[in-house]
């Protein structure tokens, strides 16, 4: 099941940013060197009651030169596109202003549910200054204060009750999704072309769906595939589609419904910082990983080439050690038939369990070898193991202290895992949890 889509609006400095941060809390980005650089995330995870949703910063959507007001109709209208749930944000300081009821008027043509949140009511007394926003017509105002904090759990409550309640889409548990990601020319479309073929089902009109996500489902040897959100096959024509906040925010959205995501790079290019972003989002999101390196036909090769290659996607793709790397040609389809068994298999190991009394025996055998560490006189120990969720993996350890586990020594029972168990082109994740 797909998760709900949230985005936020409204005009510059209205505090959608802050809000945003505030909403996705303390997810921090893995692989970003610079945690914190407003404006560089605009999508995220994020969790209210139990509920959990995709939330989109529509304002670090950079639409380049245009004038302000353009860029914002824009804006309002990626989140019509985008999300189930529009948080149309203004600044209770100011009153209401032109741009307001410019974006207004954009919103009120969409049928997307609205919720209008008044911010910078950084106290009690300021409420009055709520009311005002009634004559927007978008219902009851919340008032909250990105900068202290309130509020935000009647603005989530409101955007909560609005989730639809069928989100559609829903393949069969034992179809495998996966998604090409990757920067433009790489050559998605035509792996798509050459993976599929003429078989190909085009899957776009499925209740729920957002408008234009289209899908290709084809099946090979009894095991069916869905292709999400197939690269260059949707249709063109907004002038925001071009921008590159956008093709990621699309790319992201992919990474979310997929189970496999391939990250396609070109082989007669380097690796540039925006395919390290979005691959760190496919391994925050628990996606199973295989890196594609295309146009393998296109370049000069001796027997290092391939060795040499791998090893400088190792060092770009730190996070991803566990992602096994392919090296084919759309054009030739050279090793093309070498795709799918890697896609299988790491699908496979993304819904792998592992029996608990084997796990205990790895992890007890793992700290005989490299006893667990200390802290202030106080040793970390690890009383039992179990496997508590696939897609990905995920392990609890139940531990006198969990401050105690720290990340080496984490690294080293995820590498014992995995020499256990095998998990290759799949995350794991390791959780600490005090006994009780
Ligand atoms: P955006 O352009 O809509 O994303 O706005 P930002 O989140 O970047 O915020 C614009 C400015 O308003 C920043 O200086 C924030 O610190 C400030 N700001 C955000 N929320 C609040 C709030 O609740 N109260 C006050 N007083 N300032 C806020
Ligand atoms: P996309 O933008 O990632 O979907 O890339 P396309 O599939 O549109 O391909 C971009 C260009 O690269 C096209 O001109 C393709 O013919 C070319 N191309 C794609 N795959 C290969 C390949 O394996 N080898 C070579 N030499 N060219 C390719």
């Amino acid at each position: 099941m797909r998760k709900p889509v949230v985005a936020v609006v409204g005009r510059p400095n209205v505090g959608k940013s802050t809000i945003f941060n505030r909403i996705i809390g303390d997810r921090l980005a893995i692989v970003e060197d610079k945690p914190g650089v407003t404006r560089d995330r605009i999508y995220s995870s994020a969790e209210w009651l139990n509920t959990e949703f995709n939330v989109i910063d529509t304002g670090g959507i950079d639409l380049g030169d245009e004038p302000f007001l353009k860029q914002m109709r824009q804006q309002a209208e990626i989140a019509i596109d985008e999300a189930d749930v529009i948080i149309f944000m203004v600044n209770g300081r100011e009153g209401i202003t032109s741009a307001d009821e410019e974006v207004s008027q954009i919103l009120f043509r969409s049928k997307k549910p609205i919720v209008l949140a008044v911010n910078k009511i950084d106290n009690p007394e300021r409420m009055n200054d709520v009311y005002e926003f009634y004559s927007l017509g978008f219902g009851e105002p919340i008032g909250i204060s990105g900068s202290h904090g309130l509020g935000l759990g009647d603005l989530l409550d409101a955007v909560v009750k609005h989730f639809p309640e069928e989100l559609g889409e829903d393949y069969d548990d034992s179809t495998i999704k996966f998604s090409l990601i990757g920067r433009p020319n790489v050559g998605k479309s035509s792996l798509v072309n050459s993976i599929v073929g003429k078989e190909r089902v085009i899957v776009s009109d499925i209740a729920g769906t957002t408008r234009d996500a289209i899908d290709a489902k084809f099946t090979r040897d009894d095991q069916e595939y869905v292709i999400i959100d197939t690269a260059g096959m949707r249709k063109k024509g907004k002038v925001y589609e071009t921008t590159e906040k956008y093709s990621v925010l699309r790319a992201l959205k992919a990474i979310d419904r997929s189970d496999v995501v391939l990250v396609v790079l070109n082989a007669e290019e380097g690796i540039i910082e925006q395919d390290k972003k979005i691959a760190g989002y496919a391994h925050e999101a628990g996606r199973a990983v295989v890196i594609v390196v295309n146009k393998w036909d296109a370049i000069e090769k001796d027997d290092k080439t391939l060795r040499e290659f791998e090893q400088k996607i190792r060092d770009h793709f730190l996070f991803l050690d566990y992602a096994p790397i392919v090296f084919v040609s759309a054009l030739t389809k050279q090793r093309l038939h070498t795709l799918l068994p890697v896609i299988d298999q790491v699908a496979e190991n993304h819904t792998m369990r592992v029996k608990t009394n084997v796990l205990n025996d790895v992890i007890m055998d793992a700290v005989m070898m490299n006893p667990t560490p200390t802290d202030k006189g106080r040793r970390l120990k690890i009383n039992y193991v179990t496997q508590v969720a696939i897609k990905p993996p995920t392990f609890v350890l139940f531990v006198n202290d969990p401050e105690l586990l720290h990340f080496s020594y984490k690294r080293f029972l995820e590498n014992r895992i995995r020499d256990a168990f095998g998990f290759k082109g799949t995350p794991i994740r390791i959780v600490a949890r005090s006994k009780s």
